[in-house]
């Protein structure tokens, strides 16, 4: 008989929303560390890949603010060393998905002055505007 796999969660939104974007059973991390280990970026990140993971499961949207989930290189060494078969790089695409569909300017173009509207280049601006937008 085939065990049914828990997706997320009842009630989990982000967790739900994290599994059906990346593939990904989240659910399934038992936390032994081996992505964090094996990061080449995890001293750059402000919280590792599996603490990723840890508040992927938990549905925690502080997730979403970290720059950990934009630091991931997809470099694929976590993914090819999980015990589970899970692949992090999805989750921290899933992540960025989210945020990017939350369609948030990293910066306010009302906020800025006349003379750094004037001094900025136009391709500046737009890309500041645009960057972290869906
Ligand atoms: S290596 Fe896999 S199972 Fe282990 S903590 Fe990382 S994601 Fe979870
Ligand atoms: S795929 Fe991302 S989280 Fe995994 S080892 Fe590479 S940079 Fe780190």
């Amino acid at each position: 008989m085939t065990k049914k796999i828990e997706l997320a969660p009842e009630n989990n939104k982000l967790c739900e929303k994290i599994c059906s974007i990346s593939g990904e059973v989240v659910t399934m991390c038992d936390q032994c560390g081996t992505c964090s280990a094996s990061c080449p970026m995890a001293a750059e990140m402000d919280i590792n890949p599996s603490e990723m993971m840890k508040m992927s499961q938990l549905g925690m949207e502080e997730v979403l603010e970290t720059k950990a989930i934009w630091l991931c290189a997809s470099c694929f060494t976590c993914v090819v060393r999980c015990p589970r078969g899970l692949d992090l790089s999805k989750v921290a695409e899933a992540l960025r998905q989210i945020k990017l569909r939350q369609a948030e300017d990293h910066m306010d173009i009302k906020k800025l002055t006349i003379e750094e509207l004037e001094g900025l280049p136009q391709i500046a601006l737009i890309s500041a505007c645009r960057k972290f937008t869906g």
